[in-house]
Parts: structure tokens; sequence; C-alpha cells
């Protein structure tokens, strides 16, 4: 990765979440999920797997068990059998049964809402506690995926060498109006706008704000070495607003 712009000033990242929350005022994750449980397991299959894989193999599995107890009784070949489209399918499959066990066991059949706790659940890291301490739990949490680390790096935003060090510039930096919805506006913008092999920078709403040396300058052409083809978007209103999360299964 190229040398790193400077950060942003506290002005220029508060436009950057106004024009984002402009255009998708609230903002939510494409796992589907019913309740803190689902959401906790749909987030355990998804390291390294598509959001998208996740909810064909949850649309099933959910069905035949969507509490920990359920999950218990359908057992590990049973879940493995649900999710054997998603990469790292056997460990997921024993940490999924591992969650079921220890949730029964320490937390009273529930999903925890603190840190410590959920970290300690097979399976779940900071980046996962982190989704479920904001979509569950209503925490203004960060969670630094690759789409984020990108866009962050790329933009200026919050330039730093590791996810835990750009969720802690993050952290510090995002304004407190904005840290609730934060996550998902920069994982929609990495994962539709700012992608990774030929960011959208026609279509971008902070366009001008962003410090990427690479984009493009407005030329004739398109693509991000050429200048995009239509009139680059400054009004706010960014392409995420179409791709909105699903939000929970009712
Ligand atoms: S201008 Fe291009 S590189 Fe910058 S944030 Fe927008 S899509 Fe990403």
């Amino acid at each position: 990765m190229p040398d790193a712009p400077p950060s942003f000033s506290p002005e220029r990242i508060d436009t950057v979440f106004t024009r984002l929350a402009a255009a998708n005022p609230a903002p939510e994750t494409e796992l589907a999920y019913r309740d803190p449980f689902t959401l906790l397991i749909a987030v355990v299959l998804s390291a390294q797997a598509t959001d998208v894989s996740v909810n064909k193999a949850t649309r099933t599995l959910f069905t035949v068990a969507d509490t920990p107890q359920a999950m218990l009784s359908l057992g590990e070949d049973g879940v493995r059998d649900h999710i054997r489209t998603i990469g790292l399918f056997n460990t997921k499959a024993r940490n999924v049964i591992r969650i079921a066990e220890a949730l029964i066991r320490d937390h009273g059949g529930r999903v925890p809402s603190d840190r410590a706790a959920l970290e300690a659940l097979p399976g779940v890291g900071r980046k996962s506690a982190n989704v479920v301490l904001n979509v569950a739990f209503g925490q203004p949490t960060i969670a630094v995926d690759t789409h984020i680390f990108r866009v962050c790096n790329r933009t200026g935003l919050a330039p730093a060498k590791t996810p835990a060090a750009v969720e802690a510039r993050l952290d510090q930096s995002v304004p407190a109006r904005w840290k609730q919805h934060a996550h998902h506006w920069l994982i929609l913008h990495g994962r539709y706008i700012c992608t990774a092999r030929a960011p959208k920078c026609g279509s971008c709403a902070i366009a001008d704000l962003c410090a990427w040396p690479d984009k493009p300058t407005g030329g004739p052409t398109g693509g991000p070495t050429g200048g995009p083809t239509g009139e680059r978007r400054q009004d706010g209103d960014a392409r995420p607003a179409a791709r909105t999360g699903k939000g929970p299964v009712k």
C-alpha cells in the first residue's frame, strides 16, 4: 500500500458523514437476522464469506434452529449441512455449537451485551463483537472490515496500518452524532462505490473530499485512471442509498 495521505480535519470528517447520511439516513446490515442470537451466528459465519452467501445458508439454518438450544439439538453435523457453501464451514459449524453451549452455560441462553463476554465466545473476535454491539445493542462501535480499512486509508479519512489502528482513529475522530451508523455507511461505501479494484469515483458523493492521489481529476474518459464518464455527484446523493441493507428477517 502506498504511503497513506494525512488524515482529515474535523470539519472534513463531518462533511463526509453529512453526505453519506443524506444519501442513506438509516443504513442497516446486509446480513439477515431475527434477533441478537441469529445476528451473532450470521456474523460468525460471515468471516471470509459474503453476506449474500451467508444469507443463503442461514435462510434454511434459522428455519430449523434460531435459538441456542435448537442449535445444540441440531448438532454440529446438522449445522454443517446447512453451511457447506460457506468457506471454513467445518470450523464455523464447530464454533456455532460451542457458542450455543457457552450461551446456555454462561449467559442463560442470551447473547451478552458487553465486549469482553462476546470476545470470549468461540470464533468471535473484536470485529464480530463490534458488529453485534452496534447492530443488536445499539452501541456506537465501528467494526473495521476490509472495506472500511480500504476506504479509510485510500481517502485519508483515518489512515493507519492495522484495522485496530483505523478503528482507534475513527473512534477518536468521528463526531458522536455519526458514530452509531458510521460503520454501515463506510462499509456500504466501500462495498458499492469505493470498491477495491475499480472505485466508482464518478458516482462518489465524497469525491471532492477524498485525498486518494489516484482518483480521477475529471478527465473525459471513464474509470479510475482516466476520469469518470458521468458527472461527478457532489450533492450527497450517493449510490449506496439504492443499496441499503435488508435489515432483520421478521
Ligand atoms: S473519489 Fe474514488 S477513491 Fe475517493 S472515496 Fe470516492 S470512490 Fe473512493
